[in-house]
């Protein structure tokens, strides 16, 4: 594969499994350095080390969704190598929970333990490497969102609130940070072969799921690798502050 990401640092959260595993092992084999998120599976997260392509990548342990981690994590990835050129944000949870069977304190604590992981990290350790890649040249931020900002989450509601903050955070960082070449991307996928999906898709609506998309699947993860890669390699600064959709036609908005 060609080297195009030879000489890139690239730190990118919940590495150990799903579309992080693949996106991991895609921009190894394309050449970058990787530093490594993972959370609970660190068997997981040293297997995919030992399957990276390259020497040096870095794995490093950090809980989310404690708001006093993300400093310390942010500030201990920077001091282990020169500069982060690529932050890619995609560590999440989707905690799926009818409307009916929630009571006031169940709401209250899916409600905080989502937007903690999936936005207030996110922005915060945006924060500080968007800081970082200001004193050092520049940079990308490519964050992760879901089809479920716009399509609704009836089921997991502070997951589509979670990721529609995300949209709007990734579309102000753009505009604010575009003068010291740091561009924003956000990608949104339907549903994806991971580990995250895997009981809806296992269940009986399974076969529904696949066929909200005319191919009648949903994605695998290396389709959202490779549309990260394309965005990490550097030929497109004016597509920041966009939302790339992979849904495989089964959402169109406007
Ligand atoms: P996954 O297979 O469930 O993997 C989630 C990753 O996030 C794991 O590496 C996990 O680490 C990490 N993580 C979870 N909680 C964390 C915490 N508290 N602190 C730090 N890391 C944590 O999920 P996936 O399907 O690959 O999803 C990746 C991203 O794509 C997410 O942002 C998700 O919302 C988005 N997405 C997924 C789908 C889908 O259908 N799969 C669709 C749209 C968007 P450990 O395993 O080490 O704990």
């Amino acid at each position: 594969m060609e080297q195009t990401l030879k000489g890139k640092t690239i730190l990118i959260t919940g590495g150990s499994r799903g579309i992080g595993a693949a996106t991991a092992k895609l921009l190894s084999e394309m050449g970058a350095l990787i530093i490594m998120n993972y959370n609970q599976n660190k068997d997981a997260a040293l297997k995919l080390m030992s399957s990276l392509t390259g020497k040096g990548h870095i794995m490093m342990q950090a809980d989310f969704s404690d708001p006093d981690t993300i400093e310390k994590f942010a500030e201990q990835a920077l001091s282990k190598v020169e500069k982060i050129d690529i932050l890619i944000n995609n560590a999440g949870i989707y905690i799926e929970k009818s409307f009916d069977e929630l009571d006031f304190a169940e709401w209250k604590s899916i409600w905080q333990r989502t937007i903690e992981i999936n936005l207030s990290s996110v922005a915060h350790l945006s924060f500080i490497i968007a800081k970082h890649m200001k004193k050092s040249g520049g940079g990308k931020i490519i964050n992760i969102s879901s089809r479920g900002a716009f399509r609704g989450e009836p089921n997991a509601l502070a997951y589509g609130a979670s990721k529609a903050g995300l949209n709007s955070l990734g579309q102000s960082m753009a505009k604010a940070l575009a003068a010291d070449d740091i561009f924003v991307y956000t990608i949104a996928p339907g549903f994806v072969e991971t580990d995250m999906a895997k009981l809806a898709l296992e269940q009986a609506r399974g076969e529904s799921i696949r066929n909200q998309s005319p191919l009648g699947r949903v994605a695998e993860p290396i389709e959202i690798a490779e549309t990260i890669a394309f965005l990490a390699t550097g030929k497109n600064e004016y597509l920041t502050g966009s939302i790339i959709d992979i849904n495989g036609a089964s959402y169109l908005r406007m």
